[in-house]
């Protein structure tokens, strides 16, 4: 089913992101922790594709399996940048007879001292141009994109930035799921912008719970979310003071505030980065009010 189909307004769902484990011998604890976090009764789950060095065949194998044998909606997530048009219709076919409905399209990270341009497959250069052949393709597809609420490190400006996201929406695309962030004033600013430059399909925030300093460091040098600096001496005091366990009970607390929140203030629902951790999801959402 088409995830967007499944949203109802007024009432504000969870959704969560898994990422495919490296190892084949760490699929079964994978799934168990998939099994442990039906319990939040997600909207949705979604698996990345690419990062870590996961394949097209894991991310399909994967998402097939979240939704026939645990039961829940997917969204298999699907770069674009140097690839064939032909493989991706090739997946988006695969994807039809595994019985998953739903992709988030994307355009991937550029090798490093890239752009664009250099990409060996012209066609498909931005997330939009990947939207515009889904949509030419498999037009029933349920589609989400990428947004950025603290602007994407290449953007051209805030501005141009929104006009992308908009033309991928245009295009086609469903809603939109944003980039990890940690100050939720960032969010619903960047919500008001949205709105005044037209863009009026949900946007789902995105929310990480941090659960190791040395991990969180990495991923905000990567994806160029700013992590408040009260925060961080917070964490590196935990962590100083208690290590992981500590830095987990302060990331935990602060993505509970932040999903009370948005919650609280009209977001549509929060989309939980779980990192493959059950303990930490089943934490931050436990008793939040929800559909
Ligand atoms: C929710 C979420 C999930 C993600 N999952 C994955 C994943 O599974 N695997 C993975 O490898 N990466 C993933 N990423 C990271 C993502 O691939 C990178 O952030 C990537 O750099 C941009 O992807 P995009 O789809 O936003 O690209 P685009 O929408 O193409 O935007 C990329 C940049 O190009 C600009 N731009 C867009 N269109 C045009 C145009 N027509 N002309 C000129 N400039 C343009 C934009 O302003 C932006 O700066 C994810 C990111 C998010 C937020």
């Amino acid at each position: 089913m088409k995830i967007i189909d499944t949203m109802t307004p007024g009432k504000p769902f969870l959704s969560l992101e898994f990422f495919p484990p490296k190892e084949r011998s760490e699929w079964p604890a994978f799934f168990r922790t998939v099994d442990r976090l039906n319990e939040v009764n997600p909207l949705f789950c979604s698996v990345t594709y690419g990062a870590g060095g996961s394949t097209h065949g894991d991310s399909l194998e994967i998402v097939s399996r979240i939704k026939q044998e645990h039961g829940m909606e997917t969204m298999a997530h699907l770069t674009c940048i140097g690839a064939h048009e032909g493989d991706v219709r090739s997946f988006l076919d695969q994807l039809a007879r595994a019985g998953a409905d739903n992709v988030l399209a994307l355009r991937g990270d550029l090798p490093q001292d890239s752009t664009p341009e250099s990409s060996p497959h012209r066609p498909l250069l931005h997330a939009s141009d990947l939207v515009a052949l889904i949509r030419d393709s498999h037009p029933h597809v349920g589609l989400g994109v990428a947004a950025y609420p603290e602007v994407h490190p290449e953007a051209a400006s805030t501005a141009a930035d929104l006009a992308y996201l908009r033309l991928k929406l245009d295009r086609g695309a469903d809603f939109a799921v944003t980039q990890l962030f940690f100050d939720n004033r960032i969010y619903f600013d960047f919500i008001r912008n949205a709105r005044e430059h037209g863009i009026t399909k949900p946007i789902i925030p995105g929310i990480l719970p941090v659960v190791s300093l040395k991990v969180i460091k990495r991923i905000v040098s990567l994806c160029g979310t700013v992590m408040p600096p009260e925060f961080l001496a917070q964490l590196e005091e935990a962590d100083r003071r208690g290590g992981a366990a500590e830095v987990q009970k302060l990331g935990v607390a602060h993505a509970r505030r932040q999903a009370e929140d948005l919650l609280a203030n009209g977001a549509p629902g929060v989309h939980l980065y779980t990192l493959n951790r059950a303990d930490a999801v089943l934490e931050v959402t436990d008793g939040l009010r929800l559909r």
